[in-house]
């Protein structure tokens, strides 16, 4: 049997376990209808071309803009069914929420694909790993690699040093907390790499992250995330 058609089978079967039920509205059929998809609070342009945040025209960003990032760009904002989603996603153990994560960030991508080598998902420490049984951003960086076609680099990136929670922490603390915290393992020279990541509230990990890649020569670091606050700040 081709893996193809075993994962079909595979997927047909979890579904007969794990019948889907939305995770908004709790209706079967769907982990995300159609209805509650459409009520998710999409990133609309115009944006800013660093960090990605809704600008109306003639407005100046306001946020703190990322020292080692080329670029931020989020699906949808942090709220509502999504806020919902991704708590789930995350803390319950409901990894097939990828699925349709995976689809919005396909379709972000699709807006605006920007040069591209290589993707690499945000890592968590071994530790965090081990407690959560898998790295929601490695299941979503899967996703994005399958629709875009690039190559993904799960282990390219490491988290070498153990840090808190960032909840609770303000923008200072949070770029502070994770500053050194990530290591490139390998040469990178010349290539453009996507990080991906399931929420952007200050960019702090994600720019610790690029500082790392860059160190090892990448050439551009931009960041893709499912969620976003509404202001990074
Ligand atoms: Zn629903
Ligand atoms: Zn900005």
């Amino acid at each position: 049997m081709q893996a193809t058609s075993l994962n079909r089978l595979k997927d047909a079967l979890l579904d007969l376990l794990f019948p889907p039920r939305c995770i908004g509205c709790q209706r079967g059929g769907a982990w995300l209808c159609a209805t509650c998809r459409a009520q998710i609070e999409l990133v609309l342009p115009p944006l800013c071309p660093v960090c990605g945040q809704h600008l109306d025209p003639g407005n100046a960003c306001r946020n703190t803009h990322p020292r080692s990032l080329d670029g931020i760009r989020s699906a949808a904002y942090s709220t509502g069914v999504l806020r919902e989603g991704i708590h789930q996603f995350k803390y319950q153990g409901l990894r097939v929420l990828a699925l349709p994560f995976g689809e919005l960030l396909c379709a972000c991508w699709q807006e605006q694909p920007w040069p591209a080598d290589g993707i690499v998902p945000v890592p968590l420490h071994p530790r965090r790993v081990r407690e959560r049984g898998y790295n929601q951003s490695l299941l979503l960086a899967e996703q994005l690699a399958r629709g875009t076609g690039l190559p993904l680099e799960a282990k390219l990136l490491q988290r070498t040093r153990y840090t808190r929670p960032q909840v609770g922490l303000n923008a200072p603390e949070r770029a502070q907390n994770v500053a050194g915290a990530f290591t490139c393992v390998a040469p990178v020279t010349g290539r453009r790499i996507v990080l991906v990541d399931d929420v952007c509230t200050t960019g702090a990990t994600l720019d610790a992250c690029s500082a790392a890649l860059k160190a090892q020569g990448a050439a551009s670091v931009w960041a893709l995330t499912l969620a976003r606050a509404r202001d990074l700040n």
